[in-house]
């Protein structure tokens, strides 16, 4: 049995595909979120893939775009929802993590409150229309323009043995060798609430500083493919499960002062506890405050914007999962 997908005023009959916008009423203004909606001719599950979480980041957009326009509904066996720009606000405005309505990142606010401020009703608007009634829910994110990223998925444990098995599979579908696992379903990211509800949840990261790189899109794409393959919606796509290397998070390094940023490392360098990773200086009296890893371990990601505050994330680092004979 196959049925009409619906979202909002965005109708597709099995074995069609429907391009459009759907109002999101976030209080003060109304946002039109970019959807596809792919409502294939077999039945099967229903798939989420969301990008533009966050402004600034490329590659998620570019592929998730790539994806709406390549996907045939006669081939799918289920259903694939595309949100391409899920924060339009920050895509198109504020370009950074933070949305220029009301500096909060949405990424930490899921579920969301419908009746928060224009963010978390966002969130809100986006989980209950999206995520709810998914069957596996794939969140695409990249470097911003500020900031250095080595490729990596990741996802959060939820403590249920075939939930998360059938995430980790999703996970290895992908391409990408680095896979960084959550340790618990926490906080208000949107893979996190995905995977509170019981629904196989990765977050994908690819590209770095904001850039448009066709061939890291097209890679991406593939990946997707492959996602869509393991998960049984598609006949074709890469099989093959990439042999993945399993991390876990160690640290995050935050600015102490405000200041210009001297960074001394780039994404996947190896660091050892105390090296020095960069420096600040702050203009008002010219000293420099050098900043230390705390833990050895991997850089996945960090801060190449030039000036930093108190608080601000300059590198997270990751190490080698417990029992990962890969490493
Ligand atoms: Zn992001």
């Amino acid at each position: 049995m196959t049925s009409t997908l619906s979202i909002g005023t965005l109708h597709a009959e099995p074995g069609t595909k429907t391009r459009g916008t759907v109002p999101a009423d976030l209080g003060t203004l109304t946002v039109d979120i970019p959807l596809t909606l792919v409502n294939g001719a077999h039945p099967g599950p229903r798939v989420l893939i969301t990008a533009g979480v966050h402004g600034g980041e490329f590659t998620g957009i570019d592929a998730a775009t790539r994806l709406a326009a390549l996907l045939e509904p006669g081939e799918l066996h289920g259903q694939v929802i595309v949100c391409p720009v899920a924060n339009p606000p920050a895509v198109y405005q504020g370009r950074l993590g933070v949305s220029p309505l009301d500096g909060v990142n949405i990424n930490r606010v899921f579920p969301g409150d419908p009746d928060g401020s224009p963010t978390e009703r966002l969130a809100a608007w986006l989980f209950t229309h999206l995520l709810d009634g998914a069957d596996a829910y794939v969140d695409l994110h990249s470097g911003g323009i500020d900031e250095v990223l080595d490729d990596f998925v990741g996802y959060r444990l939820t403590g249920d043995p075939q939930l998360d098995a059938k995430t980790a599979d999703m996970a290895s579908a992908l391409g990408i060798e680095d896979v960084i696992l959550g340790l618990n379903a926490e906080g208000g990211n949107s893979h996190a609430a995905a995977a509170r509800q019981g629904i196989p949840a990765i977050l994908v990261e690819t590209g770095q500083l904001g850039e448009r790189d066709a061939e890291t899109a097209r890679r991406l794409v593939t990946g997707l493919y492959g996602v869509l393959s393991r998960l049984g919606v598609l006949d074709t796509g890469p099989k093959a499960t990439t042999a993945v290397r399993d991390w876990v998070w160690a640290a995050g390094v935050t600015a102490e002062t405000t200041g210009l940023w001297y960074p001394e490392f780039t994404a996947g360098d190896d660091v050892t506890e105390g090296q020095v990773i960069g420096h600040v200086v702050d203009p008002a009296d010219g000293q420099e405050h050098k900043v230390h890893t705390p833990a050895t371990g991997r850089i996945f990601y960090g801060m190449r914007g030039l000036t930093v505050a108190p608080g601000a994330e300059l590198a997270a680092i990751a190490v080698p999962a417990p029992g990962d004979s890969a490493h």
